[in-house]
């Protein structure tokens, strides 16, 4: 029995033997909690550097949205580059869209240093969901292009969308060959193997309860272990809930569905995506899809901000898909799975330490799979050496949700609702 929610993504990868509890009386130099990108990326970088480390996962590695996502490594940060100049002025921008950059490389290097087989793939499609995102997505384009210097990206206009994907009701499109995309589970699985092969511990089924922090090492405690370390590492991300409340009001969980068809025959496949790209739309609620090695589409669309998901999440998942390739309304969805992640409130991640003990990294906004591997390695450094990106990062602020993490949900419910009537009605 491997203990994962039912997937494509679990269907489609071997499965690494479920490492032991942790149990007893232990120490370490660092302690991470969750063994996700953000947990897996710190532990790899940090056993490289000599650290003794672990890894405490509740559940399995990679049960968490690392195991879950739709697999998009797309460049930059979550927010546009316009929004980060307004908020930080041009030359933080400029920093934060060059470790944008080497965030998708990271991923990649990663991949191939270890020989991980996550399917890595080339190119992001962006298409403009409505005419009146048009303007703003080619102005972007232009100035990632001359601003930047940015020459893998260019516009696609409308006459010529078909060479792109058969999918209807798009005005604009933007590709990006310097994005990448990949299947998330084989390179969290591979990321672990990784870690355990640099001789980090890797603990599954080992919930952290509590965290005490004290002047010179931290106990971090299970049901059956007791973890002595200099520093914690918390990577829970949309997990967290209430186990470190000071961190806890900076972020969201908010729940997002995938489907996976049945494997399409050749000729659809190459009409959906002709490129074998990834792809996404320009909705508020965005939708996401790409291929997998056999074909099947993987489409994501659609969000829940109660802790609960649909009772069926291909009927929830089945409109947004069939809006979009009214040609695959036939085709059986074999797989449909949720899950949760952590958004800020103007997207950007929310990287700290607390009491010089505790190291967080969180609410990647749906942008994780570059930016928490890029997370993971900057605390490694913080810890080491200290580090001037983990400096640049920490320092941008994050502001709390409204009403704490108790009473948070209402007022983020209210304002998601308000942007994805607006996407439903608008032009
Ligand atoms: C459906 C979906 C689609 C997405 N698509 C994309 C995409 O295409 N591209 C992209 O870049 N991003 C995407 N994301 C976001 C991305 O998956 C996340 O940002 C990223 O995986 C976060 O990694 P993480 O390691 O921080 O957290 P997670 O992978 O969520 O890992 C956190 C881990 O912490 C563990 N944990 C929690 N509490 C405890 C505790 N008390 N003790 C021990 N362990 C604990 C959990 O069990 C979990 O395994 C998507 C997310 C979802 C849910």
């Amino acid at each position: 029995m491997h203990s994962y929610p039912d997937s494509w993504y679990v269907a489609s990868s071997p499965m690494l033997a479920e490492q032991p509890p942790a149990s007893g009386d232990l120490a370490y130099d660092v302690c991470i909690v969750g063994g996700g990108y953000t947990g897996l990326s710190c532990a790899l970088h940090l056993a490289k550097s000599g650290k003794s480390v672990v890894v405490l996962e509740a559940e399995r590695v990679g049960w968490g949205a690392s195991g879950r996502n739709g697999g998009h490594v797309g460049i930059g940060q979550r927010a546009d580059q316009y929004s980060l100049e307004k908020w930080y002025g041009k030359p933080t921008a400029k920093e934060l869209w060059r470790l944008g950059l080497e965030a998708v490389d990271l991923v990649s290097d990663l991949v191939k240093e270890n020989g991980i087989d996550c399917e890595l793939g080339k190119t992001n499609i962006h298409l403009a969901a409505k005419r009146s995102h048009v303007d703003e997505l080619r102005d972007e384009v232009d100035h990632l292009r001359t601003e930047y210097n940015y020459d893998q990206v260019s516009g696609v206009e409308s006459s010529s969308l078909e060479e792109l994907t058969s999918g209807v009701g798009f005005h604009y499109g933007v590709v990006d060959r310097g994005a990448r995309h990949l299947h998330p589970l084989k390179y969290c699985l591979g990321l672990a193997e990784a870690v355990m092969t640099m001789g980090a511990y890797v603990f599954e089924k080992s919930r952290v309860k509590s965290i005490d922090i004290k002047a010179d090492r931290t106990t971090v405690s299970t049901d059956k272990a007791v973890i002595k370390a200099q520093k914690v590492v918390l990577a829970c991300n949309g997990y967290l809930g209430n186990l470190f409340p000071p961190i806890a009001s900076n972020i969201m969980p908010i729940n997002n569905f995938i489907v996976a068809t049945e494997p399409l025959d050749e000729a659809t496949a190459n009409r959906v995506n002709p490129m074998n790209a990834s792809l996404s739309d320009s909705l508020f609620v965005i939708n996401y899809w790409k291929l997998s090695e056999d074909r099947r589409l993987i489409f994501g669309g659609g969000e829940t901000y109660s802790d609960k998901f649909p009772e069926s999440i291909t009927d929830f998942v089945r409109p947004k898909l069939l809006a979009i390739y009214p040609e695959l309304k036939d085709a059986r969805l074999d797989y449909g799975w949720g899950g949760t992640l952590a958004i800020t409130r103007n997207r950007m991640p929310d990287l700290g330490v607390h009491q010089g003990m505790v190291y967080y990294a969180q609410g990647f906004s749906g942008h994780g799979v570059p930016t928490a591997t890029m997370a993971g390695k900057l605390i490694a450094a913080a810890i080491d050496a200290g580090n001037d990106d983990f400096d640049l990062m920490s320092g941008l602020k994050t502001l709390k949700f409204p009403g704490g993490p108790l009473l948070r949900r209402p007022s983020l419910v209210a304002g998601m609702l308000f942007y994805s009537l607006r996407d439903r009605l608008g032009k």
